[in-house]
């Protein structure tokens, strides 16, 4: 596969430490409030490309840390503690905000079909990993304490900005995020890895460490979880663009010279969804869900399907028009693969060469638009129905849009659907023949006006359990 590496900003080979097998991090969620749509915009395309890692062969291990404890408000140490603003917002403890919450991220994963990480770690049960790295870093010089706080120093690398493509002056913090900057740090990238000194009165979760009751910072629990559950080599480290600064360069400064080799060498960032308003935040109070998009009538996969036709490394703009535009066209595709007869056998040698030429073109730095086109071409491949099945079968496993399933409800509605000779009166029902003749039956004998035999009919279906509801041209039954 060839993928674009922010560290490096080239598209490469992608390769692994280990022949065959992936060691994949993805930066979770955190956990103070619902995740909105630019979130899970993030997480589906980085579900994608676990799915393609796995069709391509790879045996992957992907592991997730859930943020429930030490991420401020600014990622620069600054700010309110947002599991704190969670818990006052509800009236709630942190536990239980994080409780909720996480378990709203993973019903909404569910509804994007959206697979579990392997490994799902919150950041409050790997406290003594931290400690243990914060301590090296202390001893060997990389980190020190100031005001009650540990810091790492980041004037100790030669290299610090590995993602940059900007101005330093634009990165400094407190010129970027409008927020004071903390008078202990030695130097401007400086970053905490453990607080003990909390801002936060009533700061609910602390633990002893060797430098005082505390908590950890933002950055430290992403390293010490990947340690824990990927080993010292990762191979790909995954997340939205605005975690590349400072998020992910802290993660790197603190695990290379923990180690004292490479930690990650592939970085995949992916861009934001915007609102035409701009960038979509869980800060800004309003923000869209996938509940809202349930409640306003849209498939949650429908939305998948939006994401998938744009490409990661661009942002995508959301509007309700363009989630329309989305939706009719999933629909029409369910509606065209449910058209397909499940007969026949399948082609062996069109199977493999469609799924060659799949994985070879989103191979090409992920790309998912190829991919929804490569399910349109199998519809159109000269080839019989249930070769078309098996092949758009297959590329489901990457697109994860439960094409077949949909499809063969779509199917199965339609066989339900009864017909008149003429055409005209349409019965949709449970596929019962003999409650659909007696609906018909009763059709037949109030278009002749005999509206006592239709009503006996009725009745003899209302003993029965079945309701029957006359609708535009025709009526629909079912069991009650
Ligand atoms: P958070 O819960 O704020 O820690 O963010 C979870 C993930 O969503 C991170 O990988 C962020 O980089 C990513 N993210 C945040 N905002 C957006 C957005 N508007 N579009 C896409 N991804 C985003
Ligand atoms: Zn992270």
């Amino acid at each position: 596969m060839y993928l674009y590496n922010s560290a490096t900003h080239k598209k490469e080979e992608f390769k692994t430490h280990t022949p065959g097998r992936v060691e994949m991090y993805t930066c979770g969620p955190t956990v103070y409030h619902f995740a909105h749509i630019g979130n899970l915009r993030s997480y589906i395309m980085e579900d994608v490309l676990e799915k393609y890692l796995r069709f391509a062969g790879y045996d992957v291990n992907r592991v997730m840390n859930i943020t429930d404890v030490g991420h401020l408000s600014s990622d620069a140490d600054t700010g309110e503690d947002k599991m704190l603003k969670g818990a006052k917002r509800e009236n709630k403890t942190v536990m239980d905000i994080a409780k909720f919450y996480t378990d709203a991220f993973f019903d909404d994963c569910r509804k994007l079909n959206i697979k579990t990480p392997d490994v799902v770690q919150p950041a409050t049960g790997c406290i003594g990993e931290y400690i243990k790295i914060i301590s090296k870093l202390v001893d060997t010089g990389y980190a020190y304490l100031a005001g009650g706080n540990v810091y790492f120093d980041s004037s100790k690398l030669e290299r610090y900005y590995i993602f940059n493509d900007h101005d330093e002056e634009d990165l400094a913090v407190g010129v970027r995020e409008g927020v004071e900057e903390d008078s202990n740090k030695r130097n401007k990238n400086d970053f905490v890895l453990w607080f003990t000194k909390s801002k936060f009165e009533d700061q609910a979760l602390k633990w002893d460490s060797p430098w005082g009751v505390g908590y950890p910072g933002w950055h430290i629990e992403c390293s010490g979880i990947s340690m824990k559950y990927n080993g010292e080599y990762l191979d790909l480290h995954c997340g939205g663009v605005d975690n590349a600064f400072p998020h992910h360069t802290n993660e790197i400064a603190q695990s290379e010279s923990y180690l004292g080799h490479p930690w990650c060498p592939h970085w995949f960032h992916v861009h934001h969804l915007n609102d035409p308003a701009g960038k979509m935040s869980k800060s800004k109070g309003e923000f869209l869900t996938v509940s809202l998009l349930e409640e306003k009538g849209y498939d949650p996969l429908a939305y998948r399907w939006f994401c998938l036709q744009s490409h990661y490394r661009k942002t995508l703009v959301f509007s309700w028009e363009n989630l329309d535009n989305a939706a009719a066209g999933y629909t029409k595709l369910l509606s065209r693969i449910a058209a397909l007869k499940p007969e026949g056998d399948v082609d062996q040698a069109v199977f493999g060469e469609c799924r060659a030429k799949f994985l070879q073109q989103v191979g090409n730095d992920l790309n998912t638009s190829m991919a929804v086109t490569a399910v349109f071409d199998a519809l159109k491949a000269k080839t019989n129905d249930a070769t078309k099945l098996a092949v758009i079968g297959e590329f489901d496993k990457v697109l994860s849009l439960s094409l077949l399933e949909k499809a063969a409800a779509l199917r199965e509605k339609a066989a339900q659907m009864v017909q008149t000779g003429g055409g005209d009166y349409v019965i949709t029902g449970e596929g019962d023949p003999d409650v659909d003749a007696k609906v018909l039956a009763r059709y037949e004998a109030k278009k002749a006006k005999n509206f006592a035999e239709a009503d006996r009919i009725r009745d003899e279906l209302k003993a029965q359990g079945i309701e029957v509801t006359d609708v535009k041209g025709g009526a629909s039954w079912k069991r009650v």
